[in-house]
């Protein structure tokens, strides 16, 4: 019986057989002037012959940069900053350091995320001889650790000339004894150059709980801790430069002081610059494109962002090497409902792609994410990458506080063009600094708990590959293939398919609806 079904299956696939395939291809479910978001439509399962670990998601962000997922978080004050920048990169996708600050705070995060080495404290909090057992209970109250490197001067450009910890000062009653008294003088250090692999050995074989790296002088340049060993995984992902450093992005503006802000961007080693715009297509744009091109060549530049593939021409015609899709699909935009200007996100992301495909320049689909389908789709219709901000806000590296609503642990997260994100500067994006009237084209909200992007990106990868296998794909690029040679077949949902591809006739369940992981995550 089995066998005959894989003879009858053999049949159907046999040239002399006439085949229809079922469901459109991209052209038939785009054209006709309406717009479609991820949800109107779906992709018809493929073939599957292989397993989702032989799924590559691989992607170039530009015309010359490729990384190993195809995920990159926004340039939002909410979103990316060194933390959430270091954790993408060492996952294998991109963070955007946002421009909403001033320069010097946006070059001191991208030379952050350049510095970084897994494992290695950049900048630990070091004490001098001078300093009291009192200020060293202050630092293990606030940050609730101790072993502390001392300095010569007690900061982190002198020399090391010892280590305190909570035994040498745990049986001591008089608090105001200075550290010089009762540290530790021999201290067991490495050298600067150091691998990640042999530090562990050393802290390992050495039993202690802190090993300082000095450089040739004997200044303190980095710190690891006993406690972090066994997170100290190896990341076979990240995205890299030449140099083996993490790669960053960084925005900027299309104002003066973009001029400034990038020359230091370059300086600090930045990888990739984003010209923030809502709307890309301006004389402003195409003339910093130019400049950034004609002096700094080795830099790639993401223009955007646009929708439509006439503004995609222009910024292609100027140099772009990337172009960023979406105006108002995102969580947090009101665009289209205050300006009656934007385009619907499946519509835009895939008439654009195709038309850069053209010119070799690869499209960011920006906003509008919030299911690994979303994700899976935008990657269907062209994307080579995804952008997300409410994705990601939530987590414990995207920047702000945790707090408790109604029991439930949220973090803020904010358009750029809310008004309140406008007051500290994010209104460079939408060409209204200068203006005394502000209309807000976002707003400001919250986002539950997501937990560390460190399980919820290799929960997205997952997710990914599953989709992929069902549609019959290994790679991105296979699957554009399919896309555009018209073998990727896609069917639009009308509203009533819509709510029965959802959960439905239930009285109550548990699990995510959405395969979500706020459901799965939640504590
Ligand atoms: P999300 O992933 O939350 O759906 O969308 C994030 C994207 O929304 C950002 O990458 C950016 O393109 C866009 N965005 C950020 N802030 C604002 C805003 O205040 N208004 C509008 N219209 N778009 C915004």
């Amino acid at each position: 019986m089995a066998h005959d079904a894989i003879l009858e299956m053999s049949d159907v696939h046999h040239p002399d057989v006439e085949f229809q395939p079922d469901g459109n291809s991209s052209d038939q479910i785009f054209e006709g002037g309406t717009g479609l978001t991820y949800r109107d439509y779906l992709v018809l399962p493929g073939y599957i012959d292989f397993h989702p670990s032989d799924v590559h998601l691989e992607t170039r962000v530009t015309r010359n940069i490729s990384i190993h997922r195809p995920m990159i978080s926004s340039p939002m004050d909410t979103v990316t900053e060194d933390r959430m920048a270091i954790a993408m990169a060492l996952l294998g996708g991109l963070g955007v350091v946002h421009y909403n600050n001033t320069l010097e705070r946006q070059v001191e995060i991208v030379e952050k995320v350049k510095r970084y080495k897994n494992g290695f404290i950049e900048d630990p909090i070091v004490l001098g001889p001078h300093n009291t057992i009192r200020d060293l209970d202050m630092i293990k109250h606030k940050y609730n650790f101790s072993g502390i490197p001392i300095t010569e001067d007690g900061t982190r450009n002198s020399r090391l000339i010892g280590i305190v910890t909570n035994r040498d000062v745990d049986f001591e009653k008089d608090r105001t004894i200075r550290l010089s008294e009762v540290m530790t003088r021999e201290v067991v250090t490495a050298q600067e150059g150091i691998s990640l692999v042999d530090a562990n050995k050393i802290l390992k074989s050495s039993k202690k709980g802190k090993l300082p790296i000095i450089n040739e002088s004997g200044q303190l340049v980095a710190l690891m801790c006993r406690s972090d060993l066994k997170k100290n995984q190896e990341f076979p992902y990240a995205s890299k430069d030449s140099q083996k450093r993490l790669m960053v992005g960084a925005a900027i503006s299309t104002k003066m002081e973009a001029y400034d802000r990038l020359d230091a961007l370059y300086r600090a080693g930045v990888d990739i610059v984003i010209i923030d715009s809502a709307q890309g297509n301006s004389n402003y744009q195409i003339q910093t494109i130019k400049y950034i091109k004609k002096h700094y060549p080795s830099l790639e530049v993401i223009a955007g962002n646009v929708v439509t593939t006439d503004q995609c021409l222009n910024l292609i015609r100027a140099g772009a090497d990337a172009l960023r899709i979406g105006m108002g699909p995102g969580s947090i935009c009101i665009t289209q409902d205050v300006m009656a200007v934007g385009r619907a996100q499946a519509t835009a992301v895939y008439y654009t792609a195709k038309f850069a495909r053209k010119y070799g320049v690869p499209v960011i689909a920006d906003g509008g994410i919030s299911t690994i389908g979303d994700l899976a789709n935008a990657l269907a219709i062209g994307a080579s990458t995804t952008m997300m901000g409410s994705m990601f806000a939530g987590t414990q590296e995207a920047p702000g506080d945790y707090f408790y609503e109604n029991g439930v642990r949220l973090k803020k997260y904010r358009g750029m063009a809310s008004l309140e994100a406008m007051e500290a500067g994010g209104d460079k994006r939408y060409f209204s600094e200068d203006q005394e009237v502000k209309v807000a084209q976002g707003v400001a909200g919250f986002v539950v708990d997501k937990g560390s992007m460190m399980q919820f990106v290799p929960y997205l990868v997952q997710g990914l590959r599953q989709s992929f296998q069902d549609m019959g794909a290994r790679s991105i690029s296979e699957l554009h293939e399919a896309l555009y040679s018209g073998k990727l077949r896609f069917e639009k949902r009308s509203y009533s398919a819509q709510l029965q591809g959802s959960v439905h006739s239930l009285h109550s369940f548990t699990g995510p609806a959405l395969g979500g992981w706020e459901q799965n995550n939640r504590r």
